[in-house]
């Protein structure tokens, strides 16, 4: 059985709702306005270009709530579906069925960022993110023949009777697949100094969802200071593996250690995190239907990424 690593596309780090109590997006100044929080979107599509010759999954193309226009979001989604050669996974808050389908074209589903089902906690940890706009857009999505799919953080306080409310909610929305997180104590957060969830937390959660849902795809978060868990994860029943500074850490030791945690499961790994492939990257940019200014400046972006990798490897 493969397993992979999948890489989540960010396009900021600021984010118009910006009070989720366990998001580092929550912690940028409040002069620095959201919008102003965008990344290059070269730097996005030379990143997507990275992800694909390493054999990563684009888990999905996400970044904060209502920073980027609905006409950039048509670009970057248009990119990176064409480089990847498939549609993608798209998780920028709760979108209408009118939202949804200017996007059709591009994407193969949703992703509702609904981090916990029981309702006392996510009304106090995502205070200006209700669930109840994200259930209606898995409806709409639904209508619209597009795959749904959340997340889940364990560690922000839920208990493990709250698991029937999942269950429940995965069952009503039909949703396809799940990213278990375990809580990153975030500094300037109101949980940084909650305490890491435990590995066997995190597998149990894993494992509940694995007996129920026979064919759910199930993609475990990880972080710098938990690869020894990855073996665990992997074998409560995690498909795939994401959260990793892959590009910072390419061919470190912590990469390594993943590729290994993931045979330790018996699992192969497809794609690298250590190993640069030969490509002649500028001829993959050449090849994308984008101008040639845009085509400059993600050449320039991809080498400097890869310039960066080659340091470790
Ligand atoms: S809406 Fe999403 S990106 Fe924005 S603060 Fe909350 S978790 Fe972070």
């Amino acid at each position: 059985m493969e397993t992979c690593f999948e890489r989540a596309l960010f396009f900021s780090w600021g984010c118009t709702i910006g009070d989720c109590q366990f998001c580092y997006m929550s912690t940028q100044p409040d002069d620095k306005p959201p919008k102003e929080t965008k990344r290059s979107s070269a730097s996005i599509i030379a990143e997507t270009i990275l992800a694909k010759h390493l054999g990563w999954d684009i888990g999905f193309f996400t970044g904060g709530i209502g920073v980027l226009s609905q006409d950039e979001l048509v670009f970057l989604l248009k990119a990176i579906s064409e480089i990847i050669d498939e549609k993608v996974w798209l998780s920028v808050g709760p979108l209408t069925k009118k939202q949804l389908e200017v996007y059709l074209p591009y994407i193969k589903g949703v992703v509702g960022s609904t981090e916990t089902i029981n309702p006392e906690l996510h009304k106090k940890v995502c205070p200006s993110k209700p669930l109840k706009p994200y259930e209606r857009m898995f409806e709409s999505a639904k209508e619209l023949g597009l795959k749904r799919a959340m997340t889940f953080i364990v560690g922000m306080g839920e208990s493990r009777e709250d698991f029937s409310l999942l269950k429940e909610f995965i069952s009503k929305y039909d949703i396809s697949k799940i990213h278990v997180y375990g809580l990153i104590p975030q500094k300037g957060t109101p949980m940084e100094n909650y305490p890491v969830p435990s590995t066997e937390d995190q597998a149990w959660w894993i494992s509940q969802l694995r007996q129920e849902f026979p064919s759910l795809d199930i993609q475990c978060g990880i972080w710098e200071d938990r690869i020894d868990r990855i073996h665990d994860l992997l074998e409560a029943g995690a498909n795939t593996i994401s959260k990793f500074r892959a590009i910072k850490l390419f061919g470190s030791p912590l990469a390594r250690q993943i590729e290994e945690e993931a045979a330790k499961a018996g699992r192969t790994f497809r794609g690298t995190l250590t190993v640069l492939p030969d490509v002649d990257w500028d001829k993959e940019v050449d090849k994308l239907s984008l101008d040639d200014e845009m085509k400059g400046h993600v050449r320039k972006k991809l080498h400097q990424y890869i310039k960066g990798m080659k340091v470790m490897t």
